[in-house]
Formats: structure tokens, sequence, C-alpha cells
């Protein structure tokens, strides 16, 4: 069955921020944790935090709508037939390179709603190169809760950025001691951060542009609709967002216990 619609849109509000700048990054969603007809998990290391407010976040805990059902199955194109999912994937990223010449920069975001490892996924040049490597003057961005993709050298031109979760904080403080950048979730954004200059993350979604070695503040959005209330005394509860005042007794504590 082929498959007709487009894997990449560009048309949402972070991307807009962005435009401002001359770029226009291209964002491929996909329907994340396992929302799939297999059950296949496509965030591997998604916690139960994450995935609650991101499926329900994106609407799948409430209605089922055409955006949802799209993503859906572009994410079963991707489980039924990869080398046909990438070649098509390839095919939309020099389109776009082309209708932007002398327009906008042009930026990718494979991963919107996922946390595939696509650098692994070398299906060109007879198997020897993976997306990135196939268009090397173009700059691939992505986040990520998978910390092994730090292990490996990365290609020159894919920026990741480790997403901090309830139930990856210790993995989070040790990537930002080694020089990357953390995205942390808090109910409003601090100065610094265990040490560490926070950013503000929602100013725009362009993340290879940050300076180096510092928090990426994002400001819990709260989901509405059906179970909404819930989800976001879950996040709060789970530890998945942090709180600045906490954050601020508890060093305060600290301090008056050292004195
Ligand atoms: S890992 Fe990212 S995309 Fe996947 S469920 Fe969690 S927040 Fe969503």
């Amino acid at each position: 069955m082929e498959f007709t619609k487009p894997l990449l849109s560009f048309n949402n509000a972070k991307t807009i921020k962005g435009e401002k700048l001359g770029y226009k990054t291209y964002i491929l969603y996909m329907s994340p944790f396992t929302a799939n007809s297999k059950g296949i998990n496509v965030c591997s290391h998604a916690s139960k935090g994450c995935a609650d407010s991101c499926l329900v976040g994106s609407g799948f805990g409430g209605m089922y709508t055409n955006v949802m059902q799209g993503r859906v199955n572009k994410t079963e194109f991707f489980l039924r037939d990869r080398i046909a999912f990438l070649n098509k994937l390839k095919g939309e990223v020099e389109r776009a390179i082309r209708l932007n010449e002398g327009k906008a920069i042009v930026t990718f975001r494979l991963n919107g709603t996922s946390d595939l490892p696509y650098e692994k996924y070398k299906v060109f040049d007879n198997n020897t190169k993976n997306i990135f490597e196939m268009f090397p003057d173009v700059q691939f961005y992505d986040y990520t809760k998978n910390w092994k993709r730090f292990e490996k050298e990365l290609p020159a031109n894919y920026h990741l950025t480790f997403s901090r979760s309830e139930t990856n904080h210790d993995k989070a403080m040790e990537i930002l001691s080694k020089g990357y950048n953390v995205a942390i979730v808090f109910d409003k954004l601090p100065e610094t951060y265990a040490g560490y200059e926070v950013i503000n993350g929602d100013e725009n979604d362009l993340r290879f542009k940050d300076k180096k070695g510092v928090v990426v503040g994002l400001k819990y959005k709260k989901i509405t609709g059906t179970g909404g209330a819930e989800k976001n005394k879950l996040a709060f509860e789970s530890g998945f967002v942090l709180r600045v005042n906490e954050l601020q007794d508890r060093i305060m504590a600290k301090v008056a216990m050292d004195i």
C-alpha cells in the first residue's frame, strides 16, 4: 500500500517562532509511545509521566481526530516498511530545501513525538549513509530521553538535547556534566539549576543554536480537555515537572544547615 500523505509538516507555534529568525523547521510527528496497532514503543526511554502527558497533550487520550489518525498512519508506515519510509522522507527533505532556496534556512526535527535513533538507519548509498549523512549541509535536531544516543559520536549536522524526566534525573545530571544540554520542565523558569545556567527554551525551538552545557528550561503547559486536570496533577506529583519554589526552599534549608 503506497503512502501518499506528507511525513513532514511546518505549521505550528514552535516553528513560527523560528521563522522570525530566518529558519523554517520541518517536523515529523508520529503517534508517540505505543500508540500504534502493533503496540511497538517508538519512545524506548519514555517515562510514565512523559508518556501520559504526551499522549493526552497530543489528543490521544481524548477525542480521536484526523490529525491523530494521520500520525498513527505515519507510524504504521514506518513500522511496515522502514526503507520506503526513509526514502520518502529523503524526497521530502530534498523538496523542502528546493522550495526554500533563497527564502529561509531549512532545519528538520524528525522526532517531533517519537524518539527513534535515525542515526542508526543507514539505508542510503548501499547501506552506508543515514539521512543526516545524505544532507551534510543541512541542520537536523531533536530532543531525546535515550542517553545511549550520546555514547557514540553523532553526525556533525545532528544536534541532540537530552530531555530530563522523573526517571532519568541522574542521567540528565551526568549528561550535563559532560557539556551537553538538558531540557527540564519547570513550573516557572529559575535563573540557574544545580549550578548550571537555565536558558529559556520556549523562546524558539532552534536547539542547535543554544550555547553548550546549559539547562534548556521549558515551562510546563497545562493540558486542557478530557482527563487534563488529573494528568496535570500527575505531572507535578510524579516529579516530571520541577517546582522552582520547592527547589529554592531546599537550597535555603541546606544553606541554613551549613551555617
Ligand atoms: S519520549 Fe517524548 S515523544 Fe515519547 S512519549 Fe515521552 S515526551 Fe512523548
